[in-house]
């Protein structure tokens, strides 16, 4: 089947790839339909690496994807040919000690789409164990399925903050993640969300959203977060942006027994002021992907709670993969997510 194949870095091929894929009991086969382009992807193809995972052996990219069920194994109840769905990415053991704690995306042995050495989603068809593939909503379409991945990685965090009405949050670093998870924010109960960040075109998209966007170049964050909040600080801090200079001031806006979730993934480690936080007793929440996060994405979707269509900004046909990467390794600052069409 055709493919899009990162060779090595910085060498992307359109071209047939044989993945041995069986289709057992419990999985469907899929026709893929949209996908979303990932920064990961992106720093595969630039560096061929993250951290400790290399790409030693030529592999698919693509992790946030959407298509349509052309066969599902015999055990398979709530799926069915012709089905549209969206599918989660990442395989657990099911016996893992992880898995049945419930944190089953920190399994060690989670097999990871396009997480070297696992082939990911841009091709034609694929084989997913159902239990890991959701119907969409009658009203939601391929684009917002692909987009259920990062949508995902809000939910948790949204989660994990334990929001309650009326909270106010911040979001530092306005892009795919911070915006979703700002989303996940609002429609979990919070009164405002604030989102900052550095680039302006970013921002503007993130205050057409209703989203109160602070540029953080030309404006003191800490005095519009306290001007907002009576002085008190924002309930919720959630740092998406991953920047040394943004995790070393987190507990500054944050009010006094405040929850911080960190997002966002330094590439380097980097100093944290613990009595900043300690002086606060604040409470600190780190996410990791997402568990079960799923069918809540969905919910948001189907309730209209969520609308991720205004995030979809770039399109390219799966014959023009090379050029979506090559574009989504120096987009234009307004841009938020690119989509590829198989
Ligand atoms: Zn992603």
């Amino acid at each position: 089947m055709k493919a899009l194949v990162l060779e090595k870095a910085g060498q992307l091929s359109l071209r047939d790839i044989y993945i041995d894929e069986h289709l057992g009991t419990d999985d469907v086969r899929i026709k893929v339909h949209t996908v979303g382009i990932c920064g990961s992807d992106v720093h595969y193809y630039q560096h061929g690496a993250i951290g400790l995972f290399v790409v030693r052996h030529p592999m698919v990219l693509g992790h946030e994807a959407s298509g349509t069920v052309i066969e599902a194994g015999a055990g398979v109840k709530h799926l069915k040919a012709g089905d549209r769905v969206c599918m989660e990415p990442g395989i657990p053991d099911p016996n893992s000690r992880a898995a049945r704690l419930g944190m089953y995306n920190l399994d060690p042995a989670v097999r990871f789409w396009a997480t070297p050495p696992v082939h990911g989603c841009l091709r034609e068809t694929l084989v997913h164990p159902a239990n890991f593939v959701f119907k969409l909503p009658e009203n939601v379409g391929f684009d917002e399925g692909a987009l259920v991945e990062p949508l995902a990685v809000g939910v948790h965090a949204a989660r994990k903050a334990q929001i309650k009405p009326g909270d106010v949050a911040l979001v530092i670093g306005a892009g795919t993640i911070g915006i979703v998870t700002a989303m996940a924010a609002t429609a979990g109960g919070c009164s405002r969300v604030i989102i900052a960040d550095v680039i302006q075109e970013k921002l503007d998209l993130a205050a057409s959203l209703g989203m109160i966007a602070v540029n953080v170049k030309r404006d003191d964050l800490n005095e519009i977060v306290a001007r907002l909040t009576f002085g008190w600080g924002a309930d919720v801090v959630f740092e998406a942006s991953g920047s040394e200079a943004a995790v070393s001031k987190v507990f500054e806006p944050l009010c006094l027994g405040g929850r911080v979730v960190f997002i966002g993934m330094p590439p380097h480690p980097v100093p944290v002021d613990i009595v900043a936080a300690q002086v606060k007793e604040a409470r600190v929440e780190t996410i990791f992907r997402y568990a079960h996060a799923y069918p809540r994405a969905l919910l948001l979707l189907e309730s209209g709670k969520v609308n991720l269509k205004p995030l979809i900004t770039d399109r390219y046909r799966f014959e023009d993969s090379i050029a979506a990467f090559e574009y989504a390794s120096n987009p234009r600052p307004s841009s938020v997510k690119t989509v590829i069409e198989l």
